[in-house]
């Protein structure tokens, strides 16, 4: 009966406020969020054990992938479109288009979905039916298109831009958004506001070091200032830059741009200009490492092993900055990284042999660690 069910449903009240691991207060205040949008951020920061031990230092990743959409690109997603919507560029029933071939256009679905917005992604046409079809099931309409440059008018992203355009002047009164996360500073707005107050608060202000990788730009830029900021520019920040991204070189050099050359196994970072999330924001960075895609993949399989995280590359290249980082700064230090997304839409290549032999990588697992090939 209805009596004998309520009494065996009992829940322990939730604690207001608890102690974390660093001795910092942490509000347990349980509730419900009111939209899918609600799960996004407040992620985890977690210690990496075998790192931290090895360097003496307290290494620590932000757990992006448990966001909804699965990466650290929730956040600019939501902050884009909150952004057109403050702007008065969306209302009910509007569109919003981006060119995109991963994570965001995922983020932006989820977004779109929970605020009832149409979807128009356009993307390389390089990229694998696998992505197209996700963002399709996630409720996008996607346009693959030649993978020309960002200099070519045919590239993805103006093509993306002109499509806004075209639907704004058709039906002006749902309004149409090109959000363009690589120079809509929405994006790195995101991460001044939610992803720097959250790493701060969860390390009771006892960073030392934030060290990440950039595609657009946006959390490093906004996780930088807001670092800076709160700390009085007490905390170092640093790039790390995957093979084929000019920035690394752009920061060493003091500002001079070279030209794009070579690439890496890392997808969704590297970049080959300083984007408007980036503008202004470079010279707070103190300095920048060059992750090779050796050491790159080894840290996937280490993270794994080690400590059970299911790592994409990004991530992996952000663990090794990381442990770099803390070995320059010697002992006692706190270092911050970013664990963009999981293994899981990359896994038919990170673990398989062939793939592994392609891009010239096999010999960069550790023996102890070949079991870990399993594709
Ligand atoms: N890692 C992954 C897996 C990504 O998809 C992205 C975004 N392209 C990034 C890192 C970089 O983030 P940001 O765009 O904020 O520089």
């Amino acid at each position: 009966t209805q009596a004998v069910r309520q009494a065996t449903v009992s829940y322990a009240a939730p604690a207001a406020e608890q102690v974390n691991q660093y001795g910092i207060k942490v509000s347990q205040a349980q509730g419900t969020v009111d939209a899918l949008t609600g799960a996004i951020g407040n992620t985890p920061l977690i210690k990496l054990q075998r790192l931290s031990r090895e360097t003496g230092c307290n290494v620590l990743g932000k757990a992006e992938f448990q966001n909804p959409g699965g990466s650290v690109k929730d956040r600019a997603a939501l902050f884009v479109v909150k952004d057109a919507e403050e702007r008065g560029l969306l209302k009910p029933g509007g569109t919003v288009v981006e060119g995109t071939a991963g994570n965001t256009g995922i983020g932006l679905a989820h977004v779109c979905r929970s605020r009832g917005y149409r979807l128009v992604i356009y993307m390389p046409n390089t990229q694998s039916q696998g992505k197209v079809d996700l963002l399709r099931l996630l409720g996008a309409e996607v346009y693959p298109v030649p993978a020309v440059a960002w200099e070519n008018p045919e590239n993805y992203n103006w093509q993306a831009k002109r499509h806004a355009d075209r639907l704004l002047k058709e039906d002006p009164e749902h309004g149409a958004v090109w959000t363009n996360q690589f120079d809509n500073v929405a994006n790195r707005r995101a991460h001044v506001e939610t992803t720097g107050p959250e790493i701060w608060s969860q390390t009771g202000g006892t960073i030392d070091a934030f060290t990440c990788a950039t595609g657009t730009g946006g959390t490093l830029a906004g996780v930088t200032r807001y670092l800076k900021d709160v700390s009085n520019g007490k905390v170092k920040c640093f790039l790390a830059d995957p093979p084929g991204s000019v920035l690394h070189s752009y920061i060493q050099s003091g500002g001079k741009l070279k030209e794009r050359e070579g690439g890496s196994i890392t997808e969704g970072i590297g970049q080959g200009r300083v984007t408007d999330n980036l503008k202004n924001e470079v010279g707070e960075i103190d300095g920048s490492l060059n992750i090779s895609d050796e050491k790159t993949i080894e840290m996937v399989y280490r993270c794994l092993d080690e400590e059970g995280l299911y790592l994409g590359a990004s991530s992996s290249l952000n663990v090794v900055a990381a442990k770099e980082v803390a070995e320059k700064l010697g002992p006692g230090n706190t270092v911050v990284t970013m664990l963009c997304d999981g293994a899981y839409r990359y896994a038919d290549r990170l673990f398989s042999g062939k793939w592994l032999e392609s891009k010239n990588l096999r010999a960069a697992i550790p023996k102890h660690l070949e079991r870990y090939i399993v594709l």
